[in-house]
C-alpha cells in the first residue's frame, strides 16, 4: 500500500510562500495502475516527487509498503529508492554518453546483487522491444525507444512501484499507446503503477484516477465515474 497522512509542500521564491499540496491524505492499493490528473501547475509533480522520495514534505507522513520514507535519513532513502522503486521521467534523463544497455545496467551497481548484470539488462530490453537496440546511443533512437529503454532502467532492479511523471508526454499518439501498452503489461505481472498524466484517455486505462486542483484532490469531472471515491481514506 502506497499511503499518505496530511502532507503538505510549500515552496517559497524568497518572498512569499507557495502552498502546492494541501493536506493529502490517500491511499492506493498495490498492484493497482493509478492515474494522477490535473491542470498545469496543479501539484501533480510535486506529489508524485513526494511520493518517490526525491522530495520531502513539510508535514505529514507517507508510507510505501510498510516503510514511512519520511523517517529514513538520505542515505536510507537513497538506498531504498534505488532497490524498492522505478522511476520514469517525461524527458527520459538517459545518460547520453552510455549506450541503451549501459543505461539499463546502471542501477544495477547500486544493488546487491551484481549477477549477470548484461544478461538481466539484455532481458529488460528485449521485455520492451528494444533487443535491436541494445548498443545505441540515446540520441541515436527515437523518443519513443528512449522511453521503452527508460522503463527498462526503471525495472533493473525489479522494484515492486514504478513512478511515472508524464512519461509520455514527449511522445506521439502511437508511441504513447505502446508505453502504456507496457505499463498494463507490468499492472499483469504484479506491479503497483502511479502515473501523472494530461491525457484523460489514457488516464481511463487505469484502475483509478486521482484528480488534482490547487494542490486538492478532488472529484473532478476526469475523475467519474470509474475512479468516484477513489483516492481517499
Ligand atoms: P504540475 O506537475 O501539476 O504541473 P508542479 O507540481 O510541477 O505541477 O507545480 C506545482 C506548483 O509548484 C507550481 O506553481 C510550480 O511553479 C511550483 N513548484 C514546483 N516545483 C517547484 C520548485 N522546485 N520550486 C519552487 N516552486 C515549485
Ligand atoms: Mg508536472
Amino acid at each position: 500500500m502506497i499511503k499518505t497522512e496530511n502532507i503538505e509542500k510549500y515552496f517559497t521564491n524568497g518572498n512569499e510562500w507557495n502552498h502546492v499540496v494541501k493536506n493529502i491524505s490517500l491511499a492506493i492499493p498495490l498492484t493497482s495502475f493509478t492515474a494522477i490528473t490535473g491542470k498545469s501547475g496543479s501539484g501533480k509533480s510535486t506529489l508524485l516527487n513526494l511520493l518517490c522520495g526525491i522530495d520531502q514534505p513539510f508535514k505529514g507522513r507517507i508510507h510505501i509498503n510498510g516503510n514511512d520514507i519520511t523517517s529514513f535519513s538520505k542515505r536510507k532513502l537513497t538506498k531504498w529508492r534505488n532497490a524498492e522503486i522505478g522511476i520514469v521521467f517525461q524527458s527520459f534523463h538517459l545518460l547520453p554518453s552510455l549506450t541503451l544497455i549501459e543505461n539499463v545496467m546502471l542501477p544495477m551497481e547500486f544493488s546487491s546483487n551484481k549477477k549477470n548484470k548484461k544478461s538481466r539488462a539484455a532481458g529488460l530490453l528485449q521485455k520492451v522491444g528494444l533487443e535491436n537496440k541494445a548498443n545505441m546511443f540515446p540520441d541515436y533512437v527515437s523518443g519513443g525507444e528512449k522511453q521503452r529503454a527508460a522503463i527498462a532502467r526503471a525495472l533493473a532492479n525489479d522494484p515492486p512501484v514504478l513512478f511515472a511523471d508524464e512519461p509520455t508526454g514527449n511522445l506521439d499518439t502511437e508511441n504513447a499507446a505502446h508505453i502504456m501498452e507496457l505499463f498494463l503489461a507490468l499492472k499483469n505481472e504484479n506491479k503497483t503503477i502511479v502515473m501523472v498524466t494530461h491525457d484523460l484517455e489514457l488516464a481511463g486505462k487505469t484502475d483509478k484516477i486521482i484528480h488534482m486542483k490547487d494542490g486538492q484532490i478532488i472529484e473532478g469531472p476526469a475523475a467519474a465515474p470509474r475512479a468516484r471515491g477513489a483516492g481517499f481514506i
